[in-house]
């Protein structure tokens, strides 16, 4: 007779909480929305878990007053601190010269010692996020944080080259994350799109490990102890 598979079984020390409790993690997104859209779910839930989690905006294109009041709003729904690298006003993140973004990428791994990083995926289509990308590499020069990458962020859905390592079971954080990106207005509402793809899509993802809600994420360097 064949045994049922209990699949409540689960690998021990699996939780946020175990790994980055009381830690510092640090995301960065290209622009305001990136990090709601790509890792909202994750980053409410390291909050929740008592990991300290910074919300790192590297420049903001156009508009900057609205988007900055949107990024404060979702920053604040997901209970993170917010950063805006190029804070003076609006400035297209290719106007920025690449030493000077990965000087202040070093500069944000100096000031915040995490033991996480988020960024965007070499897989993704908008050069602002495949710059934000490479600027990261040689951040891990200067300490040995886990290095994750999120899915390719858009506003629109669009077929992409990504394949995620591991999932965040964002169950309990999927209204947060919802929320969150709720809260970028100009760039739903205000433009007559609709947001609800972001639940679908982590509900796709959750069916594949067993969970209602997840964020797949890429492992680019992680220390399992
Ligand atoms: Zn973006």
């Amino acid at each position: 007779m064949k045994r049922a598979i209990d699949t409540e079984v689960r690998p021990l020390g699996r939780s946020l909480a175990s790994r980055y409790a009381g830690q510092t993690v640090v995301a960065i997104g290209a622009h305001p929305d990136d990090l709601e859209i790509g890792i909202g779910g994750t980053l409410a839930k390291l909050q929740r878990v008592g990991a300290r989690v910074i919300m790192v905006i590297a420049s903001i294109p156009k508009d900057f007053e609205i988007r900055m009041e949107e990024a404060k709003r979702g920053a604040e729904i997901l209970g993170c601190e917010l950063k805006v690298l190029v804070k003076n006003g609006p400035k297209r993140l290719e106007d920025v010269k690449n030493f000077e973004l990965v000087g202040m990428l070093d500069d944000l791994v100096r000031e915040y010692n995490p033991a996480a990083m988020l960024t965007h995926s070499n897989s993704d289509f908008h050069n602002d996020h495949l710059l934000i990308f490479n600027a990261c590499q040689p951040t891990q020069r200067l300490g040995h944080f886990d290095l994750f990458s999120y899915h390719p962020t858009n506003c629109r859905p669009v077929p992409v080259q990504f394949h995620p390592k591991i999932y965040v079971d964002v169950s309990d954080s999927i209204d947060a994350k919802m929320h969150a990106i709720g809260a970028h207005a100009s760039q739903f509402g205000g433009r007559g799109l609709d947001t609800e793809m972001y639940r679908e899509f982590a509900h796709v993802q959750g069916r594949m490990v067993g969970c209602s809600y997840a964020e797949g994420l890429d492992v680019q360097r992680m220390l399992l102890a």
